[in-house]
C-alpha cells in the first residue's frame, strides 16, 4: 500500500461510464514545484474534515483577530500564543477547548463568550446521558476555564474589534434568542487577540463535485447524506468524519473503520469484523450528541445585524455587506450565486470557503451546495490531461 502524503486531491473523476475512479492529486502547493498524480481506484473514502465557519463583524480583518481553531492549531504545532490577552468568541464547544488551552499556555483570557445558550442541551438529556466522555470533557474545560477565572458569557457575542494597526479591545454584545444585540448592552473589553469561530462547517466540494447527495444538519449546513455503511449517493464512493456532519474525532474514527470494513467487503469479500456491531452503537451514540451540539449551536439569523454597510464581508475581493446588500435590495439578487456574480463575493482564493455562509445569509437563502469543479488551484497543463468528460 502506498501513503502519499502532502498531496492534495483536486478533484476525482472517472475512467468511462463504469471504469474505475482517478483520484488527481498535486504536491507542492506550499511554493515547491508542483507534481501531479493520478491514483485509479475501483473505491474512494472521502475524509477530507471541515473548516471553520466566520461570520463577519466590524473589525474582523484586523490583525490579532484569528481563527478559534486557528489558535489552537498555532499552539499545538509551534507553542505560540496569538497574543498576551486574548478574547475566545464564537459559538460551539471548540470555544471551551481553545479557552482552555489558552488560558494553561499563560495567556489572559478575559472571557470566553458564546452566542448561544446551552439550556438547549437540557432539552437532548438521553443523548447526553448516553454520552458521559463528552460530559466529562466538558467538565474538564469548564474545571480548567474556573482555574484560571475565565468569565464564560452565554448569549453574547464579539461585534466589533477595534485598534489602529491591531485589534486593542472588542465589544461585547448581549444578543436576544435570533442573535440579534440588544442595544444598550454593548460593553468593551480590552484584548490583544480575538480567537473566533462560528462551528465547523464540512468540507464537500469533491463529494459534491460527484453529484454525492448531501443532507441539512440541525445548524444549517449540508453534510453527506449517508447510508449505514457509510455509503454515498454515488456508487463506490464511501466518506466518513465530518464529511457526514461536524461530530468529535471519536465519531470521525468509528466511522473510518466502519467504511473501511464496508469496503473491504464490497471489493474483496472480507467477513464483516467482530468489533463492527459495537461500532456501529458508538456512531449511533456519538452522532445523536452531534445533533443536539448542532442545533444548540445553530446561529441565529440575527447575526446580520452586527454588521455596517462598510464591514468586509468577502476579504478575498474586498466585498463591503453595503454592496451585496445592495445587489439584494436593488438588483434582485436572491442567493449566493447570483450576489457573486454581481459583486465578486467568493470569487476569490478561497472561493467563498470564508465569506459563503455570511454571503448566503445575506442573500437571504440557506448555505447551498458548494461548486468548487477544483478543491485547489492547479496549473493549467493539468486541466488539459482531463478527459474531455471531465470537464
Ligand atoms: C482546533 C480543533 C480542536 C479540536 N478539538 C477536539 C477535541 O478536543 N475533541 C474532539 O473530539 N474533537 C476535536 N476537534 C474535532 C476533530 O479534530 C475532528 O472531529 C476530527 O479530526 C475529524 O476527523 P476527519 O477525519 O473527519 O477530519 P480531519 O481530521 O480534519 O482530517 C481531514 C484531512 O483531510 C485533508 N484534506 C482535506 N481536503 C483534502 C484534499 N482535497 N486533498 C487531500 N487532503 C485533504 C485535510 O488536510 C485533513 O488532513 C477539534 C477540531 C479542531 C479544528
Amino acid at each position: 500500500m502506498d501513503r502519499l502524503g502532502g498531496h492534495h486531491v483536486w478533484t476525482v473523476t472517472r475512467d468511462g461510464e463504469e471504469g474505475p475512479w482517478v483520484v488527481h492529486a498535486v504536491t507542492g502547493a506550499d511554493g515547491g514545484e508542483e507534481r501531479a498524480v493520478r491514483v485509479r481506484a475501483r473505491a474512494v473514502l472521502l475524509a477530507t474534515g471541515a473548516y471553520e465557519r466566520q461570520l463577519p463583524f466590524p473589525g474582523w480583518t484586523l490583525p490579532g483577530v484569528v481563527g478559534a481553531g486557528g489558535a489552537q492549531a498555532m499552539l499545538k504545532s509551534g507553542l505560540v500564543l496569538p497574543g498576551r490577552r486574548v478574547v475566545v468568541a464564537g459559538s460551539g464547544p471548540l470555544l471551551l477547548a481553545v479557552a482552555a488551552s489558552l488560558a494553561a499556555a499563560g495567556a489572559t483570557v478575559p472571557a470566553v463568550v458564546e452566542a448561544s445558550a446551552y439550556t438547549p442541551y437540557a432539552r437532548e438529556l438521553p443523548a447526553l446521558a448516553r454520552n458521559p466522555g463528552k460530559l466529562g470533557e466538558g467538565a474538564l474545560y469548564g474545571g480548567g476555564l474556573l482555574r484560571h477565572r475565565v468569565r464564560l458569557l452565554t448569549r453574547h457575542a464579539v461585534t466589533a474589534a477595534h485598534g489602529s494597526d491591531r485589534v486593542e479591545a472588542v465589544t461585547v454584545s448581549r444578543l436576544d434568542r435570533d442573535w440579534r444585540p440588544v442595544p444598550g448592552s454593548d460593553r468593551r473589553v480590552p484584548c490583544d487577540a480575538l480567537a473566533v469561530g462560528h462551528g465547523l462547517v464540512p468540507q464537500l466540494e469533491l463529494a459534491t463535485g460527484l453529484g454525492c447527495a448531501t443532507r441539512r444538519t440541525a445548524d444549517g449546513t449540508l453534510a453527506l447524506d449517508l447510508d449505514p455503511a457509510q455509503r454515498t449517493s454515488v456508487p463506490g464512493i464511501w466518506a466518513a468524519g465530518e464529511t457526514g456532519g461536524i461530530g468529535g474525532a471519536q465519531l470521525a474514527l468509528a466511522e473510518g473503520e466502519l467504511a473501511a470494513a464496508s469496503i473491504a467487503y464490497e471489493l474483496k469479500g472480507t467477513p464483516r469484523p467482530r468489533w463492527a456491531a459495537a461500532r456501529v452503537r458508538r456512531r449511533a451514540r456519538l452522532r445523536r450528541f452531534a445533533e443536539a451540539m448542532a442545533a444548540a449551536h445553530r446561529p441565529g439569523d440575527g447575526w446580520t445585524g452586527w454588521l455596517d454597510d462598510a464591514t468586509l464581508v468577502c476579504r478575498c475581493e474586498e466585498v463591503p455587506a453595503g454592496r451585496i446588500k445592495e445587489a439584494v435590495a436593488e438588483l434582485g439578487a436572491s442567493d449566493a450565486r447570483t450576489v457573486k456574480l454581481l459583486t465578486r463575493a467568493g470569487m476569490g482564493w478561497c472561493q467563498g470557503r470564508m465569506c459563503g455562509h455570511a454571503v448566503a445569509c445575506l442573500a437571504g437563502g440557506a448555505p447551498g451546495e458548494e461548486r468548487r469543479p477544483l478543491s485547489c488551484p492547479v496549473e493549467l497543463g493539468h486541466l488539459a490531461q482531463l478527459p474531455p468528460s471531465a470537464g
